[in-house]
């Protein structure tokens, strides 16, 4: 058996029902495998695969916390720190019910190589919690993030391991965990990242996943001859990626005519007011029906079932931006159908493989989250940097610096693709162009 399916096998059986991270490492490795094999007998004497796709460090705890009417509740925390071969750990932290070890190892997994990808000097992990924000008071947010940061706090630091937001981590969360860490430590210092601005955030950081998406695909369709002016884009998700990426796109000539939260979406032929799209979901936290409220051209429609609605819009480019697997082969071959000839994560892991396959297979220009929503964790490490010279860029600056990095990630897997006999498969050049890496750093720093 070849090394590739080996390791595979070896980590469904060593993390039983962990699908999604299954999911991860087998999306990672068969695009590897070219690499792999011509390195087999070093690799595998050195087990890097088996190092690769096992955390240097899995912390779970117990987070207890007391609600409005004096009920103790209880909530399951994780941190997983993947790998810092090439510098701390550096993730999200995701407060969604949905939350369990096998999400965390898989979002901790794929960011090993999206971060390498965005060049700086951050390794690879991620954490969170099954505790949901929605529907709770200010106090029940703040008491759950003093009570997760009390154990967390002894894991994480500037130089050691920098969480960031996440699904359900916004800039309350980030406040309120911050201000926690302070006070147990003592210490002022970037340990978090999203940060508000006046205590150490950095300017763009709240835009940066979204432009991020734009800039790559920007790049990706110049590359081709083309543009984001006049295409009608089609975007899931209503939260902090799609917002932006919904607001640079139309910046750059483009017409968005969806989004969607997890009850319903939104079809507007009019085109996307993102100022209203902020007021309903940043400012109130309100579900959808409040921007089709407020605007004559919107129309909603409540989420059936097991359907995704918005890939059924006839569209040029879209950009999926809610959560994992969304975008399935039923969506896959809508959007062929309808003419789509573009597909960009801004979400992680959000189209389903066979989905990719299909895409790729039918001409679809496709790029993975881990290169395509890298700009968020890139502009994390630009506040790190900030933070560290304790100084703060411009807005222009930090989003100039940002545009050059998303750019310099479509040169590099564009490139990688190429080299290695697969042109145009940017799913294989981003696994590639981030592992070599990491593995190199691996192999120069011994087995640890
Ligand atoms: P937010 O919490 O701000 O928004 C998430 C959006 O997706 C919301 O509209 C939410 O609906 C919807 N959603 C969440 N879960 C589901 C679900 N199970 N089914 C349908 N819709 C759902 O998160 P972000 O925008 O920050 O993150 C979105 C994606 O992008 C995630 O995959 C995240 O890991 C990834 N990402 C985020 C980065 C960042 O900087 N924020 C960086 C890189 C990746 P509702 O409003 O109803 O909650």
């Amino acid at each position: 058996m070849s090394y590739v399916d080996e390791v595979y096998e070896l980590v469904v059986a060593k993390n039983p029902s962990q699908p999604e991270f299954h999911q991860a490492v087998k999306e990672v490795l068969e695009s590897l495998r070219v690499v792999i094999e011509a390195n087999e007998e070093e690799y595998r004497k050195e087990a890097l695969l088996e190092r690769l796709t096992t955390p240097e460090r899995q912390i779970l705890f117990r987070v207890p916390w007391v609600d409005d009417k004096g009920q103790v509740q209880v909530n399951n925390g994780f941190r997983i720190q993947f790998n810092s071969a090439i510098g701390p750990y550096k993730g999200g932290l995701r407060l969604h019910p949905s939350v369990n070890l096998g999400i965390i190892k898989f979002l901790g997994f794929e960011q090993i190589f999206k971060n390498s990808l965005t060049g700086l000097p951050i390794g690879g992990g991620k954490g969170g919690s099954d505790f949901d924000p929605k529907g709770k008071s200010d106090r029940e947010v703040m008491a759950f993030c003093q009570s997760f940061i009390t154990e967390l706090y002894k894991y994480i630091g500037a130089d050691t391991d920098v969480p960031a937001g996440d699904i359900g981590t916004g800039a309350r969360e980030i406040g309120y965990m911050y201000g926690q860490y302070k006070r147990l430590t003592g210490l002022y210092e970037g340990v978090l990242t999203g940060k508000g601005l006046t205590y150490g955030g950095s300017l763009a950081r709240t835009e940066a996943t979204g432009y991020g998406l734009v800039y790559i695909t920007d790049a990706l369709l110049r590359d081709h001859g083309q543009s984001f002016k006049d295409k009608t884009v089609v975007v899931s998700g209503a939260g902090n990626v799609a917002i932006y990426a919904i607001q640079k796109a139309e910046q750059l000539g483009a017409k968005v005519v969806s989004c969607s939260d997890s009850t319903g979406w939104i079809y507007d032929p009019e085109g996307i007011d993102v100022e209203l799209l902020r007021e309903v979901k940043e400012v109130k936290r309100a579900r959808l029906t409040e921007y089709a409220a407020a605007r004559k051209s919107a129309e909603y429609h409540e989420k059936k079932n097991g359907e995704h609605g918005v890939w059924n819009i006839k569209c040029d480019i879209a950009l999926p931006c809610a959560t994992q697997n969304e975008l399935d082969i039923d969506d896959a071959k809508a959007l062929v159908a309808n003419g789509c000839k573009v597909v960009c994560e801004g979400a992680n892991m959000p189209t389903t493989m066979d989905a990719t396959e299909y895409l790729q297979k039918n001409g679809v220009l496709f790029i993975c989250g881990k290169a395509s929503n890298a700009g968020g964790v890139a502009t994390s490490a630009l506040e790190m940097s900030q933070n560290s010279e304790r100084l703060s860029w411009t807005f222009e600056e930090v989003d100039s610096k940002l545009k050059g990095i998303m750019e310099n990630i479509y040169k590099n897997i564009s490139e990688a693709a190429k080299k290695y006999g697969m042109e145009g498969n940017y799913v294989a050049g981003a696994n590639i162009a981030g592992f070599l890496k990491v593995a190199e750093a691996m192999k120069a720093q011994g087995i640890v």
